[in-house]
């Protein structure tokens, strides 16, 4: 007997469940007619970002590359004759990218972001291999102040190390020692 009123509530509760799903605003969302916009700090196609001034932001220092958790950033670093690196290659592989935005989160320039345009599928794997140019953008992305050679405490032709904004005089480490 109490099998069958087990049935018969487990039979009323799913009603119920279905009655009540009858009267509730839809919330089906027509794609791709219609595109909700995702908070800007949603994790999707990564963009290598420029300095206010317009420069390359990226140094090429590998820290991205290293942190990542599926290996799927690779670059060549190169140097200007002003002292500045920059990546002579940057090539990131989609097809392998499970956007946990730990590239984002090294990235001791702001250069790697992660923008919310999640429309980045392909049929062919091979198309998912994005190279600099792809990645490269005309603008600031998320920060737009900020620019790694004004804090950095690295000599370049705008300044000697501890001239740039926010940076203090270099500290002589042989004044510390008895
Ligand atoms: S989002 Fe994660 S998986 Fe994708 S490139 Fe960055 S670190 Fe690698
Ligand atoms: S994107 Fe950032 S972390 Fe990656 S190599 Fe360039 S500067 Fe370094």
């Amino acid at each position: 007997m109490a099998d069958l009123f087990d049935g018969i509530k487990a039979i009323g509760t799913g009603f119920s469940t279905t009655f009540r799903h009858l009267f509730r605003r839809p919330i089906t969302e027509e794609y791709p007619e219609y595109k909700r916009v995702l908070p800007e700090r949603s994790r999707a196609r990564i963009i290598l970002t420029r300095n206010p001034d317009g420069g390359e932001r990226c140094v090429a220092c590998y820290l991205c590359s290293a942190v990542c958790p599926v290996s799927c950033i690779s670059m060549q670093s190169a140097e200007r004759p002003d002292g500045h690196r920059y990546a002579r290659w940057f090539r990131i592989n989609f097809g392998r990218c499970i956007y946990c935005g730990l590239c984002e989160e090294a990235c001791p320039t702001s250069a790697i972001q992660l923008t919310p345009d999640f429309e980045n599928c392909r049929q062919d794997i091979l198309s998912l291999v994005f190279e600099k140019e792809d990645l490269l953008v005309d603008h600031c992305g998320k920060d737009p102040e900020y620019n790694f050679y004004r804090h950095a405490g690295v000599a370049t032709p705008d300044g000697g190390k501890g001239e740039h904004i926010g940076e203090d005089a270099p500290v002589n480490i042989k004044s510390n020692l008895p």
